[in-house]
Parts: C-alpha cells; sequence; structure tokens
C-alpha cells in the first residue's frame, strides 16, 4: 500500500517555527493527510524581548516562557538538538546523548526557523569573554554575576578593583542592548540599597555602539528620546 500521509517537520521552537506550527495547523485542520513535526531544544517558546526584565529580577523566568505543548494542537513534538539534515534522503538527525537515543525523523516538506547566533563581529576575546543575552540561561547567568560583582564590591577594599567590580559594559547599542542596559542600571541602583559600602556613584553601565546614535532603525525622535533618558540615570553612552 502506498503511504498517502505527507509530513510537514519544522525546526526550532521560537516565533518563526511556533508560529509557523500554527498557521499550518490551521491551514490542514481538516486534513487528515497531513502529520506535522516540531522538533526543538528547548520545550518552550522564549518571550525574547523580555529577557533583560528577567535577568534584572524585573520578571520570573516562568513569565517570559509558554510551554509549546499548550500551543500546539495536531503537531507532535520533539524536544531534541537538530544535528544535520539530509536532503537527499529528506531525514533530520537529532542529537543522541547518555541519556536520550539519537533520533531520524523523516520528512516530505522542511521548514527550518532555527533563529540566529550571537555574531561578535570576529573580536575573539568578546566571543571568549562576555556574557550573551539571547537564552533563559543567559539572563541567570547575567543577573548571578551582577550580583556577585556587588557582594564582591562590597568588601573590597583596593578601589582600583572595587572600580573594576563596578564597571558594566554593554556592547551593542540595538535594541537587546540598551533594553539590557537600562534593565541593569535598575537592578544595580535598586539592589545597591543593601550595600553600605557602595555609593551610587560608584556604578558604571556603560554602552559601546560602533555607529554614531544607538538604537539604529528606530526614528531618530525616539532613539533621541532614549538616549537623554538615560544618560539621565547615570548611564554612559560611547
Ligand atoms: C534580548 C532580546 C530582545 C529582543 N527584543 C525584540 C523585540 O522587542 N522585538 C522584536 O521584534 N524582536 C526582538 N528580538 C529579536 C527576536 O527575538 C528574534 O527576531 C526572534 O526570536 C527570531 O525568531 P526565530 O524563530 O527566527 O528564532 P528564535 O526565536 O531564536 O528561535 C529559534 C529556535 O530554534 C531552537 N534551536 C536553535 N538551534 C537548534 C538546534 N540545533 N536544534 C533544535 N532547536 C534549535 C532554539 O532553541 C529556538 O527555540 C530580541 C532578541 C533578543 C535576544
Amino acid at each position: 500500500m502506498v503511504e498517502k500521509k505527507k509530513k510537514i517537520v519544522i525546526l526550532g521552537g521560537g516565533y518563526g517555527g511556533v508560529e509557523c506550527t500554527r498557521k499550518l495547523e490551521e491551514y490542514f485542520k481538516n486534513d487528515d493527510d497531513v502529520e506535522m513535526v516540531l522538533i526543538s531544544e528547548d520545550n518552550f517558546l522564549l518571550f525574547t524581548p523580555m529577557l533583560p526584565q528577567a535577568a534584572a529580577g524585573m520578571l520570573a523566568t516562568r513569565d517570559i516562557v509558554m510551554p509549546i505543548r499548550t500551543i500546539i494542537k495536531k503537531t507532535i513534538f520533539y524536544e531534541g538538538r537538530v544535528k544535520n539534515i539530509d536532503p537527499h534522503g529528506k531525514i533530520v538527525n537529532l542529537w543522541g546523548t547518555d541519556e536520550r537515543r539519537g533520533v531520524s525523523i523523516h520528512y516530505d516538506f522542511l521548514v527550518v526557523s532555527l533563529g540566529s547566533e550571537t555574531n561578535f563581529f570576529g573580536m575573539s576575546d568578546v566571543e571568549k569573554y562576555a556574557y550573551t543575552m539571547k537564552t533563559l540561561n543567559d539572563a541567570m547567568t547575567v543577573r548571578n554575576r551582577v550580583i556577585d560583582m556587588l557582594e564582591q564590591a562590597e568588601n573590597e577594599s583596593n578601589p582600583i578593583l572595587k572600580e573594576s567590580l563596578l564597571t558594566f559594559v554593554i556592547v551593542g547599542g540595538g535594541f537587546a542592548g540598551i533594553e539590557t542596559a537600562g534593565e541593569l542600571m535598575d537592578l544595580l541602583l535598586d539592589a545597591s540599597k543593601y550595600y553600605p559600602r557602595i555609593d551610587k556613584s560608584d556604578i558604571k553601565v556603560m554602552v559601546l555602539e560602533a555607529l554614531p546614535n544607538i538604537l539604529p532603525g528606530f526614528d531618530e525622535k525616539l532613539a533621541k528620546f532614549a538616549h537623554n533618558l538615560l544618560t539621565n540615570t547615570g548611564l554612559k553612552l560611547d
């Protein structure tokens, strides 16, 4: 017997992959000959615009994620990391681990929506030493690190070391960088109340941007407004 069912496999449970799955589910809702599979390494959709707020503790991590299984209806979900795609055999292979069997999934149609990777523009030192702000783990790591810096600075008697512990540099004055800088500044100013030996004026948050203005692509007036607002809170924009 000839297999009639067609399988659509969607890779990536971010905005692109989840929205695509929802639209295809709607389109094929009465078509039992179409089977859909969504594969992503996490079983939740992450609201990236709110990551800086999670890093600053303004929002709890559970408030910025939505379980994918609560969004999809007839799609089969696999939590796993894509290892490679074989376009000739029409197969997607998922990594196996000690605890998880590697899986191979056949597709008739494939949607690749695996997002992007942070671009360090060839600066290997930045790539090695800087923190990124892209995943839930990143937000928690940054938060823990910032609080650790306050803890260390509070009891640091060497003024040069203390200054370096309280200097935070954000690379990139785009949307994510500016939001992260603003949230970080709020977190630091708020938390510093509990560190009697840290003066607010000791804390430095800087944004480094290669272009002459922050928020490129935004309306100039809005970018200027954000610039003034942030510099008034003590943030340095270079
Ligand atoms: C801090 C921050 C703030 C932002 N703010 C805004 C904003 O306010 N407005 C706006 O429009 N955009 C904003 N963006 C950009 C927005 O997040 C992206 O444009 C959007 O997420 C892109 O969607 P995507 O589905 O292509 O990729 P993603 O959302 O990155 O999704 C990709 C998915 O694929 C999964 N994946 C990746 N590799 C694999 C693999 N090998 N195997 C299995 N799964 C894999 C990932 O886990 C992820 O779930 C922001 C981004 C950041 C980082």
